[in-house]
């Protein structure tokens, strides 16, 4: 095994198990950070396969044939991920996206979306279950996921031309079948689409416009993501990064846009819309205008560790909570006291002393 990938993998263990305070007490809706920032979204990874190997997430080098994946024991199964974020639910989440790794290529995955689909909140309303995908597998199970309940679908696509889409995925995957995902989930009525492309300088961004021309007027929202420096394995450099508002101005050369109000409070993405009415794209500027003041994620490993931020290089061990003889109770306040604790704000201090330290992979801790 090449020695970089020892620690990669060890700190996927970095997690005590979370404590139950003396006195445990029911959730009430709303749950409040050290910044007073609420949790309201869940992003639960379901894999840390996937079957992309893209040179800035699971990069081959790292991720090779002796790379140690979770074993099918480690893995949360999807009792007790429903169960887990039926407690998060009590705590005001509302929002739920299935990730990872690919989470298509988690076995009976639509069992899952069924089960967290059938979650209310405490006002009785449904929670939204999403999915992020590389689309790969999507024709395949687009119906089957729109039948359990799915409502919508966020799908990862960095470029237009097959060259450059495998010189990013590097396992020779061409761009139509992916294109044919998203008709497929079109079809099933998972619409909006939201496209996700993360732009890395003097690799796909020649790719920016033609992206934004094929997606206009199509309804799909197709958003821009600023490259990060997630995880420790894909050697980030801020030079690769292309900041959103030269995206912006790029596709303006083309064609008029205009900002336009966020959706919700809190909203990551900055909407534009094309002046003569055509859709509107999006950009995610986790580099250049980090937005931790407004986060109210937290997200949970593939085997149930749960972290509060997407930097974090510990996380908190619920599984072992929730394979042990603990009331939902009692493990609600655990994660009461988790969040009331949390004081995250890595992307508004990147680069400070202290924040230096290895990272957890985003394949791991979900994307
Ligand atoms: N396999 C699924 C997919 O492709 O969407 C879900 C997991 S993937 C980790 C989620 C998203 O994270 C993808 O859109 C991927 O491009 C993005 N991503 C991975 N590494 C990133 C990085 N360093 N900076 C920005 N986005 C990244």
């Amino acid at each position: 095994m090449p020695e970089q990938t020892i620690p990669i993998a060890d700190l996927r263990y970095a997690a005590a198990r979370a404590s139950i305070p003396a006195q445990p007490e029911p959730p009430v809706g709303i749950l409040l950070d050290r910044r007073a920032r609420p949790l309201h979204d869940l992003r639960i990874s379901v894999t840390d396969r996937c079957n992309f190997r893209c040179t800035y997430c699971m990069p081959k080098e790292v991720f090779d044939a002796q790379y140690p994946y979770l074993p099918q024991s480690s893995l949360l199964s999807f009792e007790e991920i429903t169960r887990i974020t039926r407690i998060f639910v009590a705590h005001g989440v509302e929002k739920l996206r299935l990730t990872g790794g690919e989470p298509l290529l988690r076995k009976n995955l639509e069992i899952l979306v069924e089960q967290l689909s059938s979650l209310r909140t405490p006002a009785g309303t449904p929670v939204e279950v999403t999915l992020t995908t590389n689309g790969v597998l999507l024709q395949r199970k687009a119906r089957a996921l729109a039948q359990a309940g799915l409502r919508r679908i966020t799908v990862s696509l960095d470029a237009l031309d097959d060259a450059t889409f495998q010189a990013m995925n590097d396992v020779g995957q061409p761009v139509a079948q992916v294109l044919a995902g998203i008709d497929a989930a079109r079809a099933e009525g998972l619409s909006p689409i939201k496209v996700n492309m993360v732009v890395r300088r003097g690799l796909n961004d020649h790719d920016i416009v033609p992206m934004a021309r094929y997606f206009r007027g199509t309804g799909h929202v197709l958003r821009f993501i600023e490259y990060m420096d997630v995880g420790a394995s894909n050697g980030w450099q801020l030079d690769q990064v292309v900041p959103s508002r030269e995206v912006i101005e790029r596709i303006r050369e083309f064609h008029d846009l205009e900002q336009i109000d966020p959706n919700y409070e809190g909203e990551v993405a900055q909407r534009w819309r094309y002046r003569d009415g055509s859709g509107e794209i999006g950009v995610i500027s986790s580099v250049t205008q980090p937005f931790c003041a407004d986060c109210s994620r937290a997200r949970l490993s593939t085997e149930g560790r749960l972290y509060t931020c997407l930097f974090a290089n510990t996380g908190h061990d619920i599984r072992s909570l929730l394979r042990g003889q603990f009331s939902d109770l009692e493990i609600a306040s655990a994660i009461g006291l988790i969040w009331r604790q949390r004081n995250d704000r890595y992307s508004e201090i990147r680069g400070a002393a202290g924040t230096d330290e290895r990272r957890i992979e985003m394949s791991y801790i979900g994307g």
